[in-house]
């Protein structure tokens, strides 16, 4: 019989000594709103050469496209602004994030539409869920938002005792849901199948889960939820996972600010005002959506060309 060929792996020895980029924690964890948490759980590369960040890993891999060039820190700060800044994406997919993470379900709910993740979650089916509801603080209670139909804006004035009532409702109902929990184990207690038990709980109990993210999906991820358009409570998640990644990967969410983050996007009709307030004219935008108007005079304050509202 022909014996198939084998082949001895070959291990180099790094020439450098490695580091941790978790410097040897088994977890990272931050608070977020009342009862939750995110915890950094994991990360590849976890060791990196000493002296390095894990950005390096991005450098190496597009070094393979690139061809080995110079291997200076600051030419890698320089190659990682570059691939960013011209979408080359694939070379932050070859870093990756775990984290646990405890949200209510609301949160939950947006947050698993982010498809390019890697998520299991605890089971209601499987186990009691725990008597644990986000409830926002009086002062932090939103209005809707006269503007956008998505959105809450300003906090009730606390000080009007009129306008205190609504808020202190608020709570009120969100005590009352809370109070189904009991309900809810006894029936489990009773024999009721704990995934039908579970559908009369509120939107605001918190579940966990892990979740994996390569780098070019979480920075897509940060720059949606860390956005002012998104809801207040997934923008604090947002926020707690951009401090536990930047300590690890810091070229390149200084490059994501630079470029992404902080950056203004314009379209051709912006372009246009933009030339007309060099030729010393106003800097109208040429379009009759308000939605769009309103866009831009954002753009034009952060822009420094004028008031928000034209
Ligand atoms: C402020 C805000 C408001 C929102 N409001 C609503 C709402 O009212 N209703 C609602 O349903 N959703 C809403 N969403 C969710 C939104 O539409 C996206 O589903 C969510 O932000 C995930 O974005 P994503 O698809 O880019 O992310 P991911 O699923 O992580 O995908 C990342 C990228 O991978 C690619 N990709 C992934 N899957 C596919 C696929 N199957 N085919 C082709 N390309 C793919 C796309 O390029 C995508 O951008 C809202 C999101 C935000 C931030």
């Amino acid at each position: 019989m022909p014996q198939a060929p084998t082949t001895t792996p070959k291990d180099t020895a790094p020439q450098t000594p490695l580091i941790d980029v978790m410097g040897g924690a088994a977890r990272r964890e931050l608070p977020v709103l009342d009862h939750g948490f995110l915890a950094l759980i994991d990360a590849m590369p976890r060791l990196v050469p000493q002296g390095l960040t894990a950005d390096s890993a991005i450098v190496q891999a597009a070094r393979v496209s690139y061809g080995q060039g110079t291997k200076q820190v600051s030419e890698d700060r320089g190659l990682i602004r570059y691939l960013l800044r011209h979408r080359h994406t694939t070379p932050f997919e070859m870093i990756e994030f775990k984290f646990h993470v405890a949200m209510p379900i609301f949160v939950a709910r947006q947050w698993i539409r982010h498809r390019t993740a890697n998520v299991n979650e605890y089971s209601g089916r499987y186990s009691i869920m725990p008597d644990r509801f986000y409830t926002p603080t009086l002062d932090s209670v939103r209005k809707q938002s006269a503007s956008n139909r998505q959105g809450g804006e300003a906090t009730f004035p606390l000080s009007d005792p009129d306008q205190a009532r609504t808020p202190e409702q608020f709570l009120e109902f969100l005590r009352d849901v809370e109070a189904l929990h009991p309900r809810y184990m006894k029936l489990t207690e009773q024999g009721v199948s704990r995934e039908l038990a579970r559908i009369g709980l509120p939107q605001n109990i918190y579940t966990e889960w892990y979740w994996k993210c390569d780098l070019h999906n979480l920075l897509r991820f940060l720059s949606l939820r860390i956005d002012p358009h998104a809801q207040l409570e997934i923008r604090a998640y947002a926020a707690a996972m951009l401090a536990l990644i930047e300590p690890i990967v810091p070229m390149t969410v200084e490059a994501w600010r630079d470029y992404e983050l902080e950056s203004v996007r314009l379209t051709r009709l912006e372009i246009e005002a933009i030339r007309a307030h060099t030729k010393g004219q106003a800097p109208d935008l040429v379009c009759e959506n308000k939605r769009e108007q309103a866009e831009w005079g954002a753009k034009r304050a952060a822009l420094g060309l004028g008031p928000a509202e034209a």
